[in-house]
């Protein structure tokens, strides 16, 4: 199997299995208990988020664990909103569902919000944003980058605007965090969502940044862990892990980018030159490492999917939650991307593992897919 499909999600190390392995053992304990035995499993929960704090220069008490990149969107926005009754919120069209569908919800009880649009490659201007802000502009959210066309967002410039007109300022990291160089002190993000299952951790955690003081309402009311903010006991073995994966992520990121990269560009300028009518959705240079997004004329996307699949090849049609959907990409279609070219879109998102040798059995087993259905397609043959 070659596995392009690591913006869905990531295969966990086996380093990562190893640190959570004594958490699903004998180091059960719960970290709230009063003895020795949950004290050292408490301190290792400490220890983690202090490890993940580091990684976006935060405090360990600005990092609150949660069950991944969904939920962390979800506390941002409406615990923003909910401290904001009425307020304004402006945000991307090219966002994660799980920012805009809290938008839509947020809206049904009467916070107003604007959707800034990109250019053609999927950056978002600041000067949109700057235009779209109100009196009662409360809170900005901007993703660090886009999880379908993988451009990367202009946050420092958002996050010193936001800072200036005092409007707190959320990015969506999930699919940025341990990709690309992030300062929340730099770059003067107010909250931050992360996952851990993007990373080589595992699913189901992840962590939110709430600067020091910029939100007091909490998630989830219980018993009051994570400072009182999202009840529940810890789930000791994904935050154990999630750190592990975030400290292997930011030891080889360098050597690691710089090959998805080099992987990338190989991969890229062969299919652009040896596919006719295919196009590079996004940033040619903004975008991460491993992420590629094509677009085939006269082709069905999700047709050449599954031929790709019986070939041991796992591509995606756009985004992982909407694979199944009969609707374009609202991130295609933001960057102004007509339906039919939408529908012939494929992502392909490697890794370190990826060889050029893989590389080039994918090129040519889609050369051969693509030249079979444009073969059969009348709208080609009219065509050319
Ligand atoms: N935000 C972005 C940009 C994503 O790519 C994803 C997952 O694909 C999410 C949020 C949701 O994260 P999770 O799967 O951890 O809930």
């Amino acid at each position: 199997m070659i596995y392009m499909d690591n913006a869905a999600t990531t295969k966990l190390r086996p380093e990562v299995v190893r640190a959570m392995l004594p958490y699903m053992g004998n180091r059960y304990a719960n970290p709230s208990g009063a003895y020795t035995f949950s004290k050292d499993v408490r301190k290792d929960v400490e220890d983690a988020r202090k490890r993940l704090a580091e990684t976006i220069n935060a405090e360990p008490e600005e990092i609150y664990i949660t069950s991944g990149g969904t939920e962390s969107d979800n506390w941002a926005l409406k615990m923003a909103a909910a401290e904001h009754r009425g307020g304004h919120i402006i945000t991307t069209e090219i966002e994660h569902h799980a920012v805009l569908r809290a938008c839509q919800n947020l809206e049904r009880n009467g916070i107003r919000v604007t959707y800034v649009g990109t250019d053609e490659q999927g950056i978002v201007r600041l000067s949109e944003i700057q235009k779209a802000v109100r009196p009662d502009t409360f809170l900005i959210s901007v993703m660090a980058a886009n999880n379908e066309i993988g451009t990367i967002q202009p946050i420092e410039k958002i996050g010193e605007f936001a800072q200036s007109r005092k409007i707190l300022f959320h990015t969506d990291a999930v699919q940025a965090y341990t990709n690309i160089d992030i300062d929340v002190k730099r770059m003067n993000i107010d909250m931050l969502s992360t996952s851990a299952h993007k990373l080589n951790g595992p699913k189901g955690t992840g962590f939110l940044y709430i600067r020091k003081d910029c939100l007091k309402t909490p998630m989830i009311h219980g018993g009051g862990q994570e400072r009182g903010m999202r009840s529940g006991t810890e789930n000791t073995a994904g935050i154990i892990g999630f750190a592990k994966a975030a400290q292997i992520a930011m030891a080889n990121r360098d050597m690691r980018t710089s090959y998805e990269i080099k992987i990338r560009n190989y991969m890229t300028h062969r299919i652009l030159n040896e596919i006719p009518f295919s196009r590079l959705n996004g940033h040619n240079s903004l975008r991460l490492p491993g992420n590629m997004n094509f677009s085939f004329q006269f082709v069905d996307g999700g047709t050449l999917i599954v031929m790709l699949d019986k070939q041991g090849i796992c591509a995606s049609a756009g985004s992982a939650c909407s694979t199944g959907s009969k609707d374009p990409s609202h991130v295609l279609k933001a960057i102004g991307l007509p339906d039919e070219l939408s529908f012939a879109t494929v992502r392909f998102t490697i890794n370190e593992d990826i060889t050029k040798n893989e590389v080039d059995y994918v090129v040519n087993c889609l050369k051969k897919n693509i030249q079979e259905l444009r073969d059969q397609s009348e709208d080609y043959k009219r065509f050319v």
